[in-house]
């Protein structure tokens, strides 16, 4: 038992309330939007800002337990909620994957590639730097980045004065690095508790549509080597950067076999969503544990399975589909397991739920998005 507080109320904490009130926990959650999809299902959500010091006071005062569902918390509501409560995931790993230059050396110090990168701090250090990795490259901001937003693929170095420009507008450091011609993109989630116990999900393949995941398909189409590989450089990453509860690891795979870590994110993660059905223990179940230093539970997939995103624009034809697809057995072999997150606002774009379709054949699951003609237009 216990009470586990969450800083911020989205999706992710809403289905960390989900599955850990499963498990016998009290959820309060702290976010500025009432009625937030976590704060609906939690036994309490305090309405305030993250950085709100008397609110974040109050969430700890009635946590046993503190976590977080995104990276860019406040260092001094962090370092507040550590003196007042026990937050198990501490401030370092939230210090070094806010930040994609520290994220990028903590990455390299633990043994796994990352693309080549350069620190970029002049218009006249970028294009030394674009004529050294060649076009196409891409110049991101360090902090604050998400959904492709603060990035500029340099695809010519008549690009460099505009690209340098704007994103140097974020005030913030920049990073420029080698466009990576990958075959796949590919993600693991790992988990470790407190007592040092790591484990690892099963890599998902992942289709992005304007530069938000669309598909997570798992198992992923590589070869075993290349998915145990994968593993095995998220297990490294979680032991080397202290990491407890799950640490969530993006990586291109290229056509010859090999594996770039992208970035990082140390929090359950919209690429693992399709666990919740799909393996013997969900990444939200996985989370609880480790933060309550539970033994870890098996992460082992129990059936192949497509993650589909439903953005704004594809609730309603989703809710027509659903019916029409179960009562008529349009597509057999694939069972839809719908997840909606209670947003009140369907905002073309905006993350609203998703779906797990079970199934024996990626095949059959992709026959199901095909029939349902709800995402055609997103391609
Ligand atoms: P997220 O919403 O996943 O946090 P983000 O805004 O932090 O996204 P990245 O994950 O760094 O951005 O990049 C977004 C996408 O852009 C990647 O998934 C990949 O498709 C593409 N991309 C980013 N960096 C590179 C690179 N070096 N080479 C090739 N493609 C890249
Ligand atoms: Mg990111
Ligand atoms: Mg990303």
């Amino acid at each position: 038992g216990g009470t586990i507080g969450v800083l911020g109320g989205g999706q992710l904490g809403r289905m960390l309330a989900l599955a850990g009130r499963a498990m016998g926990y009290r959820f309060v959650t702290l976010d500025p939007t009432p009625d937030a999809p976590c704060g609906q299902v939690a036994d309490q959500q305090i309405v305030a800002a993250y950085h709100d010091a008397a609110a974040a006071r109050q969430l700890a005062e009635q946590a046993d337990v503190i976590t977080y569902e995104f990276e860019n918390v406040d260092a001094e509501v962090t370092s507040l909620l550590m003196a007042e409560s026990y937050v198990p995931q501490g401030s370092r790993l939230l210090y070094t994957t806010q930040h994609r230059l520290r994220e990028k050396r903590a990455i390299e110090a633990a043994g796994v590639k990352v693309a080549p990168y350069a620190e970029i701090a002049s218009e006249a250090e970028l294009r030394e730097a674009v004529q050294r990795f060649g076009t196409p490259c891409v110049l991101k901001t360090a902090t604050g980045g998400y959904d492709g937003k603060g990035q500029w693929v340099i695809r010519s170095l008549d690009e460099v004065a505009e690209a340098y420009e704007t994103l140097s507008r974020a005030k913030t450091e920049l990073v420029l690095e080698q466009f990576i011609h990958f075959a796949k993109e590919i993600s693991v989630i790992a988990a470790r508790s407190p007592r040092g116990e790591v484990k690892a999900f099963p890599a998902a393949e992942n289709v992005h549509v304007n530069n938000i995941l669309h598909l997570s398909i798992v198992p992923a189409r590589a070869s075993s080597e290349v998915l145990q590989e994968a593993e095995r450089m998220a297990l490294r990453i979680a032991e080397a950067l202290d990491v407890i509860g799950l640490i969530a690891v993006e990586m291109f795979l290229t056509a010859d076999g090999e594996l770039y870590v992208n970035e990082l994110a140390p929090r359950p993660h919209n690429s693992g969503h399709y666990t919740m059905e799909a393996c013997r223990t969900s990444q939200f179940e996985q989370h609880v544990r480790a933060i309550c230093n539970l033994p870890l539970s098996d992460p082992g997939l129990l059936t192949p399975v497509v993650m589909v995103n439903v953005l704004g624009e594809h609730v309603e034809p989703l809710l027509d589909w659903i019916v029409k697809a179960e009562s008529e057995q349009a597509v057999p072999g694939v069972t839809a397991k719908v997840h909606l997150y209670g947003k009140q606002e369907a905002k073309t774009g905006r993350k609203m739920g998703h779906v797990n379709l079970l199934t024996d054949s990626v095949e059959s699951a992709n026959r199901w998005i095909e029939l349902s003609n709800i995402w055609k237009s997103t391609k």
